[in-house]
């Protein structure tokens, strides 16, 4: 008896065989045969957070409020359960299609990204959808428009446009996503999204996402949803751990040097390179061009079609560099990125966490480089606030610049993005320039 008693007790204190957590499909998350047949093609194996958090609630019909932003997978989060939707819902449907869903979006980049999102995931569906964007010729898109298309992708302006002049009606709408809601406001839209969301039938689904959750942003979504339900996923950690990040200090006018020294001796298999200006942009794809690398700039001054060129010459390897200002940059979709320079540090500590995004996507790791100079400190300082880690420095190049004092905070005003507010650094010292001068030629005899 006492045996069997010392025999229970032993076996109650054995650990219990621990099971693998079960890794969860796109079948687990009960996508129909035509989609997952299309995220099989794409090599897709499994949902990311933001998908595997935000899809259940779409597919049950309910308004969703989510933080994140592109590089978490955003996209196919909200795509595929609207594409589900519209594909069960299609067999009660005869004549024209009617647009039932409608995706904003604050840059063309982004709204063509979209689009292809949904033809790629809905190739099996039939489904159909149609992007319009602003500065281009309205005629093509308002034929694909007049074709009849049942979801489509717009900028708010051009939106507004082809609405006022008869094109599009909004009436039939079941599904209405506000992305990059944070930008929008950035960049000006809050009177045209008002507009349009005046437009909605009342009774729809809407999604609602944005990188960041300010006061102004909270109070937009709630003109927009119902009682959504909130999700969220932490893109400025997980970027951050994700993208082997580094450092270099150097002045501002040794800029170009270190950045052609870089593409000469580090193996950059594609390289997106950051300016915070367009002025700036134009400039660095100049003196690139000087020393023989091929280089194009993207920004908001290039038109359409010179962007979209610019875009599929870096990404069929024509062109070895891209440069863009943020704005242009933000959604910018690129397989294989390796490496991100952050040519000048961007002054919204939050841009940092978009920039170095752009490489390490959905799980891949990638390089990302920051250049800075005397003034940026204080705009390093906010960043690995943000990040909350110290960005490791790389000395070992030959334009290690060491101004070792922090200076003023530059106002942060979006206006003064190009001539800087920020006090200049101190003049060096003959001292520091005679280290400066000595550092550099140590490295060279090294090399
Ligand atoms: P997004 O956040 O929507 O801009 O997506 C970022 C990148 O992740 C895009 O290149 C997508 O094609 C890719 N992606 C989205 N979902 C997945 C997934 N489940 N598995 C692998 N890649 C994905």
């Amino acid at each position: 008896m006492r045996f069997l008693e010392i025999l229970h007790i032993q076996l109650l204190l054995l650990p219990l065989p621990t099971l693998p957590p079960k890794i969860m499909t796109f079948k687990d998350l009960e996508i129909i045969e035509p989609i997952l047949k299309a995220l099989q093609a794409e090599g897709y194996t499994h949902p990311t957070p933001i998908q595997q958090q935000s899809i259940p609630i779409l597919l049950q019909g309910k308004d969703l409020l989510g933080c994140a932003q592109t590089g978490t997978g955003k996209t196919a989060a909200f795509a595929i359960p609207i594409l589900q939707q519209l594909y069960l819902d299609k067999g009660h449907e005869s004549g024209k299609r009617k647009v039932k869903a409608l995706v904003i979006t604050p840059t063309r980049e982004l709204a063509i990204q979209i689009g292809e999102s949904f033809r790629t995931y809905g190739k099996f569906t039939g489904i159909k959808n149609t992007v319009i964007f602003g500065g281009v010729n309205q005629n093509s898109q308002t034929n694909a428009l007049s074709r009849g298309v049942d979801i489509l992708v717009a900028t708010p302006g051009r939106l507004l446009d082809l609405i006022n002049q008869g094109y599009i009606r909004l009436n039939d709408i079941e599904f209405f996503v506000l992305d990059e809601a944070d930008q929008m406001l950035d960049m000006g839209f809050i009177h045209d999204i008002k507009k349009v969301i005046a437009l909605l039938p009342h009774h729809r689904q809407s999604l609602f996402f944005s990188a960041t959750m300010h006061p102004t942003i909270v109070d937009l979504s709630r003109k927009i949803l119902g009682n959504p339900e909130k999700v969220s996923v932490q893109p400025e950690q997980t970027t951050a751990e994700r993208v082997d990040q580094k450092l270099y200090f150097v002045a501002k006018s040794d800029k170009i040097k270190l950045l052609i020294h870089l593409l000469q001796t580090e193996s950059m298999h594609s390289l997106l390179v950051f300016s915070r200006t367009k002025h700036g942009a134009n400039k660095i794809v100049k003196l690139l061009h000087k020393a023989d690398i091929s280089a194009e700039a993207i920004h908001g001054n290039k038109s359409q079609t010179a962007r979209q060129k610019a875009l599929s010459n870096f990404k069929n390897g024509t062109t070895d560099v891209l440069v863009a200002t943020d704005i242009a940059a933000r959604g910018i979709d690129i397989d294989e990125l390796s490496h991100v320079v952050n040519y000048d540090l961007p002054n919204v500590p939050e841009s940092y966490v978009h920039r170095i995004g752009r490489t390490g996507r959905a799980g891949a790791s990638g390089i990302a480089i920051s250049f800075c100079d005397g003034e940026e400190r204080a705009y390093l300082k906010d960043i690995q606030k943000l990040i909350s880690q110290k960005i490791p420095v790389e000395n070992a190049h030959p334009y290690v610049d060491e101004v070792g004092e922090i200076f003023e905070k530059p106002k942060r005003n979006p206006r003064n993005q190009g001539s800087r507010t920020a006090k200049k650094p101190a003049e060096s010292t003959d001292k520091t320039n005679r280290n400066k001068q000595r550092r550099r030629n140590n490295w060279r005899k090294k090399d």
